[in-house]
């Protein structure tokens, strides 16, 4: 399944049709148990899988949209990188950015599961087709993009880089 129907799929599952996209029910929903915990400055997030059941493990004294993404980030490894016959799994997430400076450390399966629960998690919090029904507003019309990318930054409940990253990936520049 194409990543964007998976999401929709999802979202509707959840009765989720605006922003903010509760990230924590989805991933119960999907079946994970969703806990924070005390990982120390590096780890933002882990994935265990055990015994058919996946554990997301978030940073407890990280930034709240950090959380979310880290959630979500988790939740991508959950419904694409393990299977029921996958035993047990565990992926242990550092800075998601930082980590692809020294691509070397990592094997060509990580680097690409890595950037699939990235993307997975861009486009769960940000949907495109939220953020292409809120950019119609007229409220924006007189912001600077800047300013645009803040407020919708603050409605989704996202960093502002990942709103930056998530605005040039889907083209929006004018409106
Ligand atoms: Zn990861």
């Amino acid at each position: 399944m194409e990543l964007s129907d998976k999401v929709n799929t999802l979202l509707q599952e959840a009765n989720v049709f605006e922003p903010p996209v509760p990230i924590k029910n989805i991933a119960v929903n999907w079946g994970a148990r969703v806990l924070p915990y005390e990982l120390g400055e590096e780890v933002s997030g882990i994935l265990v899988y055990d015994n058919y059941k996946g554990t997301i493990g978030y940073n407890s004294s990280n930034h709240r949209v950090r959380q979310r993404f880290t959630i979500a980030h988790e939740l991508g490894h959950l419904i694409y990188h393990v299977s029921d016959n996958s035993g047990k799994e565990m992926f242990v997430d550092k800075d998601f950015i930082i980590k692809f400076r020294s691509e070397k450390d990592y094997s060509p399966k990580e680097i690409r599961q890595e950037r699939e629960a990235n993307a997975f998690a861009a486009f769960i919090l940000m949907p495109k087709q939220f953020i292409f029904s809120e950019i119609k507003k007229s409220k924006y019309k007189e912001l600077s993009e800047t300013e645009v990318i803040e407020e919708f930054a603050k409605l989704f409940d996202v960093s502002i880089p990942a709103m930056t990253y998530r605005f040039a990936d889907l083209n929006i520049s004018s409106y």
